[in-house]
């Protein structure tokens, strides 16, 4: 028994559960809603969906370095334990948990970022009314693959810049929908291997600005039902010569950790 492990609940399956909890008809070609996180809202509407998607942060650096995740932990009540989609890189996992359909389908099979032409979440949500945004920065998936939408693009140079930008419209609160990308982890792993310590610095402070955001959120948003995630695109392993990569069909690169909390409104 010396098979690998990989996660038995796909990553598609985030989408429809989702758009369940928004009381949102899922796109066209959205795979079924994963149950596990359709169940957290207890029947109740989310009137507000804020997304973290730190990029690369497999299963893995969760079980090994839960400490990291403290902040993740503590603003979540459900931990996910999902199969990302192969190959296993940025713009065919983001396709695919955003029109919650195989690569194949959504049509991103590999490491290019075009416009995703098939039904996706942000179409779904456009349909129902709702207002969505993307908070993202410059050339990376998020900022290119659901553009073309009637919907808010904030495309920045700099993490920090996003996250800012984030925090105001959180502030702000008139999104249904807020999408924030942070890929500096996926970044930094490259170059230095996932478990250099200037790696998990990134790791850190992934979990650290979700933290942030969660307690804005809190703050600002109380006054509606909401659904916060911290959710990741595919995992990483170490290669030769101390640095890192992903892409692959093993359980280091597939297996990933999503956490969602659901805050209902706080009455008045
Ligand atoms: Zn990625």
């Amino acid at each position: 028994m010396n098979e690998p492990v990989f996660n038995e609940m796909p990553l598609t399956g985030v989408c429809a559960a989702l758009c369940a909890m928004m009381d949102v008809p899922a796109p066209a070609c959205a795979e079924a809603a994963n149950p596990l996180l359709t169940a957290l809202a207890r029947g109740k509407k989310a009137q507000r969906v804020f997304m973290y998607h730190p990029d690369a942060v497999a299963m893995w650096l969760y079980q090994r370095y839960p400490l990291l995740f403290a902040p993740v932990l503590a603003h979540t009540q459900l931990c996910l334990p999902l199969r990302a989609v192969m190959p296993s890189v940025t713009p065919v996992c983001f396709g695919s948990m955003y029109t919650g359909a195989q690569p194949a389908v959504h049509g991103i099979e590999g490491y290019v970022k075009p416009v995703i032409t098939i039904d996706t979440f942000f179409d779904a949500l456009i349909r129902a009314g709702k207002k969505p945004a993307i908070v993202s920065t410059a050339g990376d998936s998020l900022s290119m693959i659901y553009l073309e939408r009637r919907m808010d693009y904030w495309i920045h140079d700099t993490i920090e810049q996003c996250n800012e930008t984030a925090l105001a419209l959180i502030r702000r609160n008139q999104h249904d929908f807020i999408l924030l990308y942070n890929g500096d982890y996926d970044a930094q792993m490259h170059r230095d291997g996932p478990m250099s310590a200037a790696a998990l610095e990134r790791l850190r402070e992934n979990g650290q600005t979700f933290g942030a955001m969660a307690e804005a959120i809190g703050r600002y948003w109380a006054g509606q039902n909401t659904l916060i995630g911290f959710a990741t695109d595919h995992g990483c392993h170490e290669i030769d010569g101390a640095m890192g990569s992903h892409g692959l069909s093993m359980p280091q690169d597939l297996n990933i950790a999503h956490f969602y909390g659901f805050y209902p409104a706080s009455g008045g």
